[in-house]
C-alpha cells in the first residue's frame, strides 16, 4: 500500500475520532491531540538504571517511539518536555492544555533496601533483578478517572497480548508501597497524589515501561524493536480506548 493511501486511512480515521471524547467536537483543526509527558529533566533525570543510564534517556527515547506509533495511526500528539528543560511538575498539565490525553512515560525502579552493588565498566553500580515489567498509574483526583482507567486497562491488555508483562511489586507491602490495585489484571495501580496526573484537565495516566534497574530488562529497554513493539501495543489500545470514550 503506498504511502499516500496511508495517510489518507490516517486523515480519515483521525475524522472518525472527531466529537467521540470528552470536550471535542467539530473542525478538524479541534480535532483532539494526545500529550506525552518526557518523565524528569535533565538537570533532576530520575532514577539511574543498572549500567548507569539516567532514567530521563529511556523516557526521551521511548516518548520518541511513541510519537511515531502515534503519528503512523493518524493521531496528532505533541510532546511535552522533549528536552528536559521543565522547571516544575505544573508546567506539565500546563502544557497539556487541550489535549485529549496526556500520558506520562517514566521508567521504574525499586526500593532502596532491594539495591545490590555490582561493577560495570569499571563503575560500581546499583541493582537489583528482583522485579521485571511494566506499570500504569491513574489517579482518582484527577477530573476523568473513569477514563483515565479505561485507557490504562486497554494498554495493559494490549501489551499483555503481545508478550509484555507488568511487574506486581507497587502493591506487595513488603516492597515498602502497597499501592492499590486500580486493574490488577492489567497491571494498573492508584497513585492519587502524582502531580501530573491530579493536576491533568483531561484523562490522564503514567506509563512505567519497565524497571531499569533489572540488568537483564535494561538492555531490553534499550532495544528499539522492542520500543516500537510497546508504542505500537499502546497507540492501538488508544485509537480504539479514545474512539470508545463518552
Ligand atoms: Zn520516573
Amino acid at each position: 500500500m503506498g504511502r499516500l493511501v496511508l495517510l489518507q486511512i490516517g486523515f480519515f480515521s483521525a475524522l472518525l475520532l472527531v466529537g467521540t471524547f470528552p470536550g471535542y467536537a467539530g473542525s478538524v483543526s479541534q480535532y483532539p491531540s494526545v500529550a506525552i509527558d518526557v518523565g524528569h529533566t535533565r538537570a533532576h533525570p530520575g532514577a539511574m538504571s543498572a549500567r548507569g543510564t539516567s532514567e530521563f534517556v529511556f523516557n526521551q527515547a521511548f516518548a520518541q517511539q511513541l510519537r511515531d506509533a502515534f503519528g503512523a495511526r493518524g493521531q496528532r500528539v505533541r510532546i511535552i518536555n522533549e528536552h528536559g528543560g521543565l522547571k516544575n511538575l505544573r508546567e506539565r498539565s500546563q502544557y497539556a492544555d487541550g489535549a485529549a490525553f496526556l500520558i506520562s512515560v517514566h521508567h521504574d525502579s525499586v526500593q532502596p533496601h532491594y539495591l545490590e552493588k555490582w561493577t560495570y565498566n569499571g563503575s560500581e553500580r546499583r541493582f537489583s533483578d528482583r522485579y521485571s515489567g511494566f506499570s500504569l498509574f491513574v489517579s482518582r483526583l484527577n477530573p476523568h478517572v473513569a477514563a483515565s482507567l479505561r485507557c490504562a486497562s486497554a494498554i495493559g491488555q494490549s501489551l499483555q497480548a503481545r508478550g509484555f508483562s507488568f511487574t506486581k511489586h507497587h502493591a506487595e507491602p513488603i516492597a515498602g508501597e502497597g499501592r492499590e490495585w486500580a486493574d490488577a489484571e492489567n497491571g494498573v495501580y492508584y497513585y492519587d497524589e502524582l502531580i501530573v496526573l491530579k493536576t491533568a484537565a483531561q484523562p490522564a495516566l503514567l506509563f512505567e515501561a519497565g524497571i531499569i534497574v533489572n540488568r537483564v530488562e535494561e538492555l531490553e529497554l534499550l532495544d528499539a524493536d522492542r520500543q516500537r513493539k510497546m508504542a505500537d501495543a499502546i497507540a492501538d489500545a488508544m485509537r480504539v480506548c479514545m474512539q470508545n470514550g463518552k
